[in-house]
């Protein structure tokens, strides 16, 4: 598609039927393809021919919607997975192995933390967490000489910081290492981390690209612009790949080669592949993303602004509201918008805040956000339940916290429900 619009991309991007195809994306709902001769399946195998032949690798549903997200991010290409987490693990298992380490951001998604923490670590390959506004020096003394990438998130989930990603980019190249992005809050429509400097952009689509809550999914897109040659700390992307006959990734696929290269180690290995449906499911919420995402924006600026003059709120987190601490990196990464999640402090601590939750009616307790409903979550005994008082802290998570998603419904209605559960404290 030659369109460079995100909204026209989101409607029609990755799916161009030919003459008396459908013009919906049709679930292929198939675990195999069919083919002519066995040379030619030989070749498939071999990496030789392109092509799709088992769905645990690929699949045309997905591909419809990892070529409409490649072109929203900006990159050569995409991995859909069967979650987010599936799509975190792929990139760092494709980047990292026994003995390395990796550079992230504190301020994550909490199971984000889990996998680098816990599950990571037990196979061998450590991470340092470091301030979200951590500076270029701080970040320089995060980095090893086994050091092989670097990670953060644009708005972080639940903390909501915003990340410098110039400066975490600035300081990942100085020592020859990608930066993945998380852009799970913004989406592609509010920021593309590539246009600064991001090497690896990582979404949950089960959350703003999906949007109605109904399909989990995660997704893996590559800039195309990592140097891996040049870097010199990626032998498995420049030295022959046993399990392929010895076929090196950077001479066969070029820019292409980390997409690749998770594709057809992590996915063939692990087997986190999406669902044909989740694919179809998937698309069809990207075909409104671009609506979405701005009522989503318009209706949480509406909310925190009626939120941060309420008495019975101590605190507003809101990226978009001209107070936040990160207002000039919003301006500089996010000027049309944040995403619609907020979270705020109820006056009173942990009890007046399950007591507020449970007063709610149109605004519903779910372990979920950013989709079309608007909902609330105590992160401290949900989500965030697994980390420590200091891991809470360092992420900006208290007992008073309360998470919103704002949906897409009338501003006027939400806030009435905020309100009269306020009201009750
Ligand atoms: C939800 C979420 C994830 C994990 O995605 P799943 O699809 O639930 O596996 C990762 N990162 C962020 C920022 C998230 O919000």
């Amino acid at each position: 598609m030659k369109s460079g619009h995100l909204d026209t991309l989101c409607v029609q991007g990755g799916w161009e039927p030919k003459n008396g195809e459908p013009r919906v994306m049709p679930v292929f709902q198939s675990t195999t393809f069919k083919y002519d001769s066995s040379e030619h399946v030989g070749d498939l195998f071999d990496l030789k021919a392109a092509g799709h032949f088992y769905t645990r690798l690929s699949n045309p549903s997905a591909e419809v919607v990892e070529k409409k997200l490649a072109a929203l991010e900006g990159g050569v290409g995409a991995m859909l997975t069967s979650s987010g987490q599936a799509a975190t693990t792929a990139t760092l298992l494709t980047l990292c192995r026994a003995g390395d380490h990796f550079v992230s951001a504190a301020s994550i998604y909490g199971g984000t933390v889990n996998l680098f923490n816990v599950t990571l670590k037990k196979l061998g390959i450590e991470v340092t967490f470091v301030r979200p506004d951590a500076t270029e020096a701080d970040l320089q003394a995060a980095f090893r000489p086994n050091t092989k990438a670097v990670f953060g998130e644009t708005v972080a989930n639940p903390a909501l910081d915003v990340l410098d990603i110039e400066t975490f980019a600035k300081v990942a190249h100085a020592n020859a290492v990608p930066l993945i992005v998380d852009n799970t809050f913004p989406t592609p429509v509010l920021c593309r981390p590539f246009d600064f400097g991001a090497d690896i952009v990582i979404h949950s689509t089960s959350k703003y690209l999906d949007g109605h809550a109904v399909a989990l999914g995660g997704a893996v897109v590559d800039s195309g612009r990592f140097d891996w040659k040049a870097s010199d700390k990626f032998p498995e992307f420049t030295e022959p790949d046993p399990s392929y006959h010895g076929l090196v990734y950077t001479e066969a696929f070029g820019a292409a080669a980390f997409i690749v290269k998770a594709r057809v180690q992590f996915l063939r290995d692990i087997g986190a592949a999406p669902a044909p449906m989740n694919a179809f499911l998937t698309n069809l919420g990207m075909e409104t993303l671009h609506l979405r995402m701005e009522r989503h924006c318009r209706n949480a600026e509406a909310v925190a602004a009626f939120l941060e003059k309420h008495p019975a709120i101590a605190w507003v987190n809101y990226p978009g509201l001209a107070s936040s601490k990160d207002a000039a990196l919003v301006r500089k990464y996010l000027p049309r918008g944040t995403c619609g999640v907020i979270s705020c402090g109820i006056r009173g601590g942990r009890a007046a805040a399950v007591k507020f939750m449970d007063s709610l009616k149109l605004v519903a307790i779910v372990v979920h956000v950013a989709d079309v409903r608007s909902s609330v979550l105590h992160p401290a005994s949900s989500t965030h339940r697994q980390l420590t008082d200091e891991q809470l802290a360092a992420i900006g998570i208290t007992p008073e916290s309360v998470r919103l998603s704002i949906g897409i419904e009338h501003a006027e209605d939400i806030i009435a429900d905020l309100e009269q559960a306020l009201r009750d404290l």
